[in-house]
């Protein structure tokens, strides 16, 4: 067990304490301010911007377009910020994140470098403990995790891999004083959206690229260029109502081309082609929308999978290496990636592609990556390997909430949450976009936003009523996981092994987490607040 023994000096007892200086917890913090509840946020980084602080591999940059990809809740900031490019890149973002902190005076609550190890709730005095890596215990009401759902690495470790004598470096634990490639012999091990955002990038620079592909993967292009003064002021002419019109979108964000009512099967051979061609062109995930019917039917995904697939044939030379490259499952199903020059640079006398999908990586040797009787000769290996999504970082803490109940335990068939939002046994907890919310799903700052608006309503209510405590029933969260599961068995989601459904990480148990739809998502947490929070249980 964690320890117990809080430090009760008036300056380690808080209202709040939030884990995580992404921007979720930057924003947590603010609205923590506004309520004026004494706050600590602990942060792993040296500086805020979570997401964006470690993914600094060549190439991060945002799949949602700038314009939308921001805060709302700050009328003069969101004028006064100006976004250089249609998609931001990560330095832009960090910079952005940076200029929040600095512009609501907020890094002085944020303990930087700080790894929260656990946090127990005790029941006598109905507050958290909350011990981190410094051998320090605070102690507070309320705390709010603001962790991210894509912070803790999938980083498989392959038979002898502790004898590579070159360097390895995860795509989201990029050093930030970056990597030099040059004249370098580099392999990639993944095809997600991080290889292939780094891909082209790590190929202009290094020697030679070899990339290791286990399941091929779906791009349209981004095709990324810098934002016109002019669109900018379009936007912040009536930047409320752009935001209001985006959240009613199922991810909310709006997308460059309206959705295509008509469903695929009923549109002749010509008219897909037409549309699919359009959509291509304008680059983005427009595509997705090309007709109605593509993440219900899977004969209607399938002329989208075949268009793709096309186009890989187009414009990779070598059609065996175009072959490798072309997917043969149901499009969207793994989150679809937006590439500038990903195919192309498979063109490159000086690039790869080795297809792993039947025998795999035998082992790393000292000198490159044996595959089969294969051997690849390396000197830096990128490991684009993703993440163990939505709950690697919550699990990894020791959290206990009522009786010492862990959340290993409480979560061991798969997470369990009231709305994303609250655990049963864990009162006066919140995760901030936690698996069963609409989160990765959507624009994450718009559900961040939201989720941390209702979290402050929350409390705010709790003080007006005089509650201590607020924690989500059992019934409630079985009924919100069997929904949020419904949910996503209505459409093509189930149908692969995505990080969506934790099957990434072997040993994660099989649960679809977040939850489709962003629209009727926020319209239930507005009546659970308005009917006085039920599915909690309010103390
Ligand atoms: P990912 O989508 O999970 O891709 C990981 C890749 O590594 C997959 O190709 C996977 O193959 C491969 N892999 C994993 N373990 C392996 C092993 N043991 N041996 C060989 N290959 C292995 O991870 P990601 O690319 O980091 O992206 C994760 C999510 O982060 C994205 O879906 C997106 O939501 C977010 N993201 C967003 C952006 C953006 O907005 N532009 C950029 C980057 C990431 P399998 O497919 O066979 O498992």
């Amino acid at each position: 067990m964690p320890a117990q023994h809080p430090d009760k000096t008036p300056q380690n007892v808080f209202d709040i304490v939030i884990i995580g200086a992404g921007f979720a917890g930057l924003y947590m913090l603010h609205k923590a301010r506004k309520l004026g509840l004494h706050a600590r946020v602990f942060e792993v980084g040296e500086g805020v911007g979570g997401t964006w602080h470690w993914n600094r591999y060549p190439g991060a940059r945002c799949d949602v377009e700038s314009m939308q990809y921001s805060y709302q809740f700050d009328e003069d900031l969101q004028q006064e910020w100006e976004w250089s490019e249609r998609y931001s890149g990560q330095p832009e973002i960090l910079r952005y994140a940076n200029h929040v902190a600095d512009r609501f005076n907020l890094r002085d609550d944020i303990q930087f470098e700080t790894r929260v190890e656990s946090a127990c709730f005790d029941e006598a005095e109905e507050t958290w403990t909350i011990s981190t890596d410094r051998h320090e215990t605070v102690s507070a009401q309320f705390v709010v995790m603001a962790t991210g759902c894509l912070s803790s690495t999938n980083a498989p470790v392959f038979p002898g891999q502790d004898e590579f004598e070159g360097d390895i470096h995860h795509t989201g634990r990029w050093p930030r004083e970056g990597v030099d490639f040059s004249g370098k012999r580099v392999a990639v091990i993944g095809t997600g959206s991080s290889g292939i955002q780094a891909i082209p990038i790590i190929a202009e620079q290094a020697d030679h690229l070899t990339v290791f592909q286990r399941t091929a993967q779906y791009a349209i292009p981004a095709h990324n260029r810098p934002l016109k003064a002019e669109e900018q002021a379009t936007v912040k002419a009536r930047y409320s109502e752009f935001r209001q019109e985006n959240s009613l979108y199922p991810n909310g964000f709006s997308l460059r081309m309206p959705l295509n009512e008509m469903p695929a099967l009923e549109a002749s051979e010509d008219e897909r082609a037409t549309e699919y061609e359009a959509r291509w062109a304008e680059g983005g995930f427009t595509f997705s929308w090309s007709f109605a019917d593509l993440g219900t039917n899977l004969e209607a995904n399938a002329t989208a999978a075949s268009f793709v697939r096309n186009k890989i044939h187009e414009i990779v030379e070598d059609p065996e290496t175009a072959k490798k490259l072309s997917p043969d499952s149901v499009i969207g199903c793994k989150r679809l990636c937006l590439d500038t020059g990903y195919f192309k640079t498979f063109n490159r006398p000086d690039v790869d592609l080795v297809d792993i999908s039947q025998q795999g990586i035998d082992r790393i040797t000292p000198t490159g990556i044996q595959c089969g009787s294969e051997q690849h000769e390396v000197d830096i290996l990128v490991l684009a390997t993703g993440f163990d999504a939505m709950t690697g970082t919550l699990l990894a803490m020791d959290i206990r909430g009522r009786n010492g109940l862990s959340l290993t335990k409480q979560w061991e068939a798969g997470p369990r949450t009231y709305l994303g939002l609250g655990i049963p046994a864990f009162p006066n907890l919140f995760t901030i976009s936690g698996p069963g919310s609409p989160s990765v799903l959507t624009n994450m700052i718009v559900s961040i936003e939201q989720h941390v608006n209702w979290i402050s309503d929350c409390l705010e209510a709790m003080r007006a009523a005089g509650h201590q405590t607020i924690e989500a029933s059992e019934e409630a969260a079985d009924a919100w996981v069997a929904h949020v599961n419904e949910v996503a068995d209505q459409t093509v989601y189930p149908s692969c092994n995505s990080w969506y459904l934790g099957a990434n990480v072997p040993g994660k148990p099989r649960v679809f987490m977040p939850l489709l739809g962003f629209p009727p998502y926020v319209e239930k947490c507005d009546e659970v607040a308005a009917s006085n929070y039920e599915g909690f249980v309010l103390g």
